[in-house]
């Protein structure tokens, strides 16, 4: 709807305008006046689209209306139409100055007046629709505005919170390494207060001696203007809490592109390493004692090895084997002998210094690496007082539990280049330690290797034999030289070795005692000894002893009195029909213990006899002191005794001896009927040989005796 106002002072003007604005659309409004003050007033109160006015009025005339109308508020744009008689263009111009749109010239062209207003009155409405949609614009605009604003803050809040909350540590610091920003979580670690610190010195944010550091490496990012590869490092907080970061340096530009800050921002991974630590601290111990590993000795290793290469010390290697532990988890348990393995450890741990690695490597076998020795003495006095420690050490709760070890020892460089070499050669010395007894150490020495290979083969066709009975039992029989019935027999070993026949023990004891497996070994000979002589008891042959061989080994290492009252008690054998021999050696070793066990053994009722007797210590005099029934005459003084008076002579001593110590005397490895005529000449009461009988299979003995009467003896 358009209104339109009129004004002329003249009624039929106004009446003739009026009809002709009303036809020009059907809602238009047209109000008229005959005064120009009327007209005014009703302007100030109602906003018109178009008027037309008289030129030429009493009051005031058009250009002075126009004038006024124009001062009205929100009139200003409004068309207006000054209708004239006055062709002057004085009058015009007056009127257009004043603000008048347009002219229509009096008297008025209907059709012009209706062109004219209809066209004034469309642009009045496009005016209108223009300027509404300005406002709305504007109005639009300005909510934009506020919300894009409001945008903005929310998000830079936002985003505050987040790098105040985050797990990092960010700050800046300017080309003067003063404190451009930091955040909460930054100010909170170090427990300082944020107003406090921004603008001053990174040391009042860190302290000095991280702000020394991050001073230097900032200036690197400023001098290069590049970026630091992510770096870790531990970090105190104010609390005294070490936590570790991963932190970054990048460069912060001003609007021309120049360097103005340092970014700094560390990321706690305190958590990520913990479980990295534990992991790794699971890959590189073991989970018994908690002790070093292989795999971590063997690093240790390499390490001192690059070390050694850069002119450090020497160092060497003990590699630690605890003696006969199987037994102690065959009989107690393994429970057990974890404990007591883990209590062993722990013992051993004090024995090292601070440079030094212990590692359990496996089982009952433990490694230590001796680092900084100045000399090959320093090394075996280590040594030693590792096998002293172990001998000597009793756990508490396990006071029934006692452990000797075999310490192998190589040193590097001499012993071994690399880890692996030195580990082998350590190992090498150990079963030799082991070979000779254990609770004892042993240095490598370089022809061990070659040695060793030998023995290597050997020794796993020995454990081969063992496991596959491959033994045998031979029993050589020993006779009385007066009533000539056969006393005794001995039991003497052989290995049939699949494609090489009957092997006597000569060729392979030496090894089976190296490698320690004569134990096991005589076990099976106890055992195999005491069952056939148990088939013999049963048969009813004559009460005759079997002899066995015993070796040092067993001695120092077995409670050998336990185990032959054991096997005993499993054969049924019968006590008195069980013999041992052992050598001087094996005597000597330690006197006093070995006589405790003899005692023990002929409580039993197994007597003793000392083999190979002459060859050993000469004097004599030890054996009274000796819990021993027989002596055995070593067989070089019987072969020579015909040719050689002083071995005759020697063989009449000893059984001059036996005689006054009211021992049996039984002279060995009689092969002539000379030798045995001497033999009887001087006494002898038993003679064993060649001559009279060979080591023969356990059925043979028993065919012997049904063919007694007719044997050699009788001859
Ligand atoms: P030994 O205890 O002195 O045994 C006697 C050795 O002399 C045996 O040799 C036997 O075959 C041999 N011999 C017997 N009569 C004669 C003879 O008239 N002339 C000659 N030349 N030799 C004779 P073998 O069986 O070779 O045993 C050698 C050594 O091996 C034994 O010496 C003994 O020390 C050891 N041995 C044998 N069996 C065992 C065993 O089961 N355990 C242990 N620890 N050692 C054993
Ligand atoms: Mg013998
Ligand atoms: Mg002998």
């Amino acid at each position: 709807m358009a209104l339109v106002a009129i004004v002329d002072d003249r009624v039929t003007n106004r009446n003739i305008f009026s009809k002709l604005a009303a036809s020009i659309a059907a809602d238009i409004e047209v109000r008229a006046f005959g005064a120009p003050r009327d007209a005014l007033a009703w302007l100030q109160q109602n906003q018109a689209d178009l008027v037309i006015t008289d030129y030429k009025m009493p009051e005031m005339d058009g250009a002075d209306f126009v004038g006024a109308l124009r001062a009205i508020p929100g009139a200003a744009d409004i068309p207006v139409v000054v209708i004239t008689v006055y062709e002057e263009r004085s009058y015009r111009l007056r009127a257009l100055e004043a603000g008048a749109t347009d002219f229509l010239n009096s008297p008025v062209d209907h059709h012009e007046f209706v062109t004219r207003t209809r066209n004034l009155l469309a642009l009045r409405r496009h005016q209108k629709l223009l300027a509404e949609r300005a406002e709305t614009l504007a109005e639009e605009l300005a909510n934009s505005e506020r919300s894009r604003e409001r945008a903005i803050r929310d998000s830079i809040e936002r985003l505050a919170q987040v790098i105040d909350t985050l797990p990092v540590l960010i700050n800046a610091v300017d080309r003067e390494g003063r404190t451009l920003f930091v955040n909460e979580f930054e100010t909170d670690f170090f427990g300082v207060d944020p107003a406090a610190v921004v603008g001053k010195p990174l040391a009042e944010l860190t302290g000095p001696t991280n702000a020394d550091r991050n001073r230097a490496l900032d200036q690197l990012v400023f001098t290069t203007g590049k970026a630091l590869p992510a770096f870790e490092e531990d970090l105190v907080s104010a609390a005294g809490r070490r936590r570790s970061f991963l932190t970054t340096k990048t460069p912060l530009r001003d609007h021309a592109g120049a360097v103005s800050g340092v970014l700094t921002s560390s990321l706690d991974i305190t958590a990520h390493k913990r479980t990295e630590e534990h992991l790794r601290y699971l890959a590189h111990h073991d989970p018994l004692t908690s002790l070093p590993n292989r795999t971590l000795l063997s690093e240790k290793l390499r390490a001192a090895i690059a070390r050694a290469r850069r002119g450090d010390k020497v160092f060497a290697l003990h590699l630690i084997d605890l003696d006969g532990f199987k037994s102690v988890n065959d009989v107690h348990g393994h429970s057990i002998g974890d404990r007591f393995l883990k209590s062993v450890g722990g013992r051993l741990a004090q024995v090292i210094r601070e440079a030094d690695t212990l590692a359990r490597l496996g089982g009952d076998e433990f490694a230590i690496l001796q680092s900084e020795v100045a000399s090959n003495y320093d090394v075996a006095e280590f040594a030693a007082r590792i096998a002293d420690c172990v001998a000597s050490f009793v756990d508490p709760a396990l006071q029934h539990l006692k452990a000797t070890a075999s310490i192998g020892v190589a040193i590097h460089p001499n012993d071994g280049a690399d880890a692996e070499e030195l580990l082998r050669n350590a190992d090498l010395a150990m079963y030799k330690a082991k070979g000779e007894g254990g609770n004892a150490y042993c240095m490598f020495a370089a022809d061990m290797q070659a040695r060793a290979r030998s023995t290597l083969d050997l020794e796993s066709s020995l454990r081969e034999a063992l496991a596959n009975e491959q033994f045998v039992l031979h029993y050589q029989p020993q006779f009385s030289a007066v009533t000539k019935e056969i006393v005794g027999v001995e039991a003497l070993l052989r290995w049939n070795r699949p494609d090489a026949g009957l092997v006597g023990p000569g060729v392979f004891l030496p090894h089976a005692e190296e490698s320690g497996l004569i134990i096991p070994i005589n076990e099976w000979v106890l055992n195999r000894a005491c069952a056939d002589a148990y088939a013999w008891q049963r048969l009813g042959l004559p009460a005759f002893r079997v002899a066995i061989n015993m070796s040092p080994i067993q001695f120092r290492k077995k409670n050998v009195p336990l185990q032959v009252a054991r096997v005993l008690s499993e054969t049924g054998l019968e006590s008195r029909r069980l013999e041992l021999e052992l050598t001087e050696n094996i005597v000597m070793q330690d006197v006093e213990a070995v006589a405790k066990d003899l005692r023990e053994l002929n409580r039993l009722g197994v007597s003793v006899a000392i083999d190979d007797f002459g060859t050993g210590y000469s004097s004599l005099s030890y054996i009274k002191r000796l819990p021993v029934q027989r002596i055995k005459i070593d067989q070089s003084f019987v072969r020579n005794m015909t040719q050689d008076p002083n071995d005759a002579a020697i063989v009449r001593a000893i059984v001059t001896l036996g005689r006054s110590l009211a021992l049996d005397v039984v002279a060995e490895g009689v092969e002539t009927q000379q030798q045995l005529q001497c033999l009887r000449e001087a006494g002898c009461d038993y003679a064993q040989g060649f001559l009279l009988g060979r080591p023969m299979p356990a059925d043979d003995i028993v065919a012997l005796f049904g063919k007694q009467p007719s044997l050699a003896m009788s001859a």
